[in-house]
Formats: C-alpha cells, structure tokens, sequence
C-alpha cells in the first residue's frame, strides 16, 4: 500500500493528537504536531519558544511563516515515507503554501482527515482533559483516567491541563477556528481529498473510521486499543 501523507483537520479537542498517534502506531508513520513543537519550544524558552508563546498563550493563531519554517525540515527529512501532520495546515495561507511545498518534493497529499465535532462537545472535552507534561498525551478525566493526581498511563508522567484549556483563551481559539480554519474543509474537499470523520464517538470507534475512509481497514486490529 501506497504511503499516507496526510493532514489531520478539526476544531480546538477534536481528537487530533489521539488519533494521529494511533494512526502513526499502526500503520508506521511518522507524526508532527505544531502545537507540541510550539509547546516544547516555550517550555525551553527558545527564541521560538518566546516569540510564539505570545500568540498561543492568547488562543491566537501564529504567524503562516513561523509555522511553515517549523515543519518545512521537518517535511523534507520525513515526506518521502510518508507522514501526519497534526495542527497544519490551520489557513488557507499555510494550506496553499504546503501544497508548493510538497508538489515541488514531489510528495502531494493524499487524504485531509477531518474530525469533525459539534461546538457543544468540544467544551466538555475540554473541561476533562489532561495532558501529560512529559510525553504529551492527553487522556479524560472520568474516562481513561479516575483523578487529576493519576500518573500518565503511558509514561508515568505528571498529568495537567493544558494552560489555553481554559474558558477564555478557548473562547478565541474557537473562533480563530471557525474564522481561518473551517474554510480548509471546503478546499480540501474541492480537491478530492477530504475524508470526513464524525468524531464525537469513542476513540477506537473513530479510529475504524479513520481506517475504513483510508482503506486500510485491515490494520484497525493492528492498532492497540487506548488504556
Ligand atoms: P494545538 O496543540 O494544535 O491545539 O495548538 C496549540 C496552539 O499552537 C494553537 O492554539 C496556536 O496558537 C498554535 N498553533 C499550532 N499549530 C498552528 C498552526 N498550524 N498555525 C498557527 N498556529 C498554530
């Protein structure tokens, strides 16, 4: 089977870092994440790190360019495999320049997953989720972990919430959201590579999904249920 290069699509809490790293696991892709790329860089408080944590510290969007420039090395040492990109394109700005990108690799996308989930869901996910400060996972509280004092079911690390969690700060991210990255639906499903997802549903429900539009069926057993 041919490899995947893919974009994972979907509002702020859609399932984007769960899925993609169970579609990474299973099918043996490699994964970037921009906001944990965004999010390491602030914690080391690298130039990176300090010039963006102004904008995701608010729920805003960072700069097309600076978001380009993280992955495009990235893209250029991982694309031929085959790879996931988790949080971009997030513009139409960052979604046409990609595609320049990745045409002149010769290495085109070849699906645009997107979870989609109503606005009324995403605040609850929101509420119970914790993410784990040393590998980056996030879990449910009340689902696949009991207590907020749990370790990381994947790493033993400290679980927290996410610092733009709170009710505010995704108040903007929803609506940059809605503003500058719904759009990309309508352009990716123009050029036949949208497969779109109902996510709000059990994670290994919607990674069959995932798998079914991706026609790799087959490999959903392959995939280890999440704890
Ligand atoms: P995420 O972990 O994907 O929710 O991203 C966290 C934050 O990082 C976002 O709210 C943005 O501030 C920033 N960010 C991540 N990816 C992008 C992107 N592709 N374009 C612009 N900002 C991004």
């Amino acid at each position: 089977m041919k490899p995947h290069r893919l974009v994972l699509l979907g509002p702020p809490a859609s399932g984007k870092g769960t899925q993609g790293q169970l579609m990474a696991e299973a099918w043996h892709l490699p994964i970037t994440s921009t906001g944990e790329i965004l999010r390491r860089e602030s914690t080391l408080g690298t130039p990176l790190g300090l010039e963006t944590d102004r904008y995701t510290s608010l729920g805003q969007l960072v700069p097309d360019e600076v978001v380009i420039a993280s992955i495009a090395d990235w893209l250029d040492a991982n694309a031929d495999a085959g790879f996931i990109l988790d949080g971009t394109p997030r513009t139409l700005g960052q979604a046409t320049a990609l595609d320049a990108l990745l045409e002149k690799r010769g290495t085109p996308l070849t699906d645009a997953v997107f979870l989609d989930v109503p606005p009324a869901v995403i605040e609850d996910r929101v509420r119970l989720r914790l993410m784990c400060a040393r590998c980056g996972r996030t879990f449910r509280l009340g689902w696949q972990v009991r207590e907020k004092t749990a370790a990381c079911p994947q790493c033993g690390g400290t679980l927290e919430r996410r610092k733009d969690d709170d009710p505010t700060t995704l108040a903007e991210r929803m609506s940059a959201y809605a503003e500058k990255t719904a759009p990309l639906v309508q352009f990716y499903d123009a050029r036949g590579l949208l497969r779109r997802i109902a996510a709000d549903q059990a994670v290994e429900k919607v990674f069959a999904q995932i798998a079914a539009a991706l026609g790799r069926a087959e490999a959903e057993k392959e995939a280890a249920p999440r704890p």
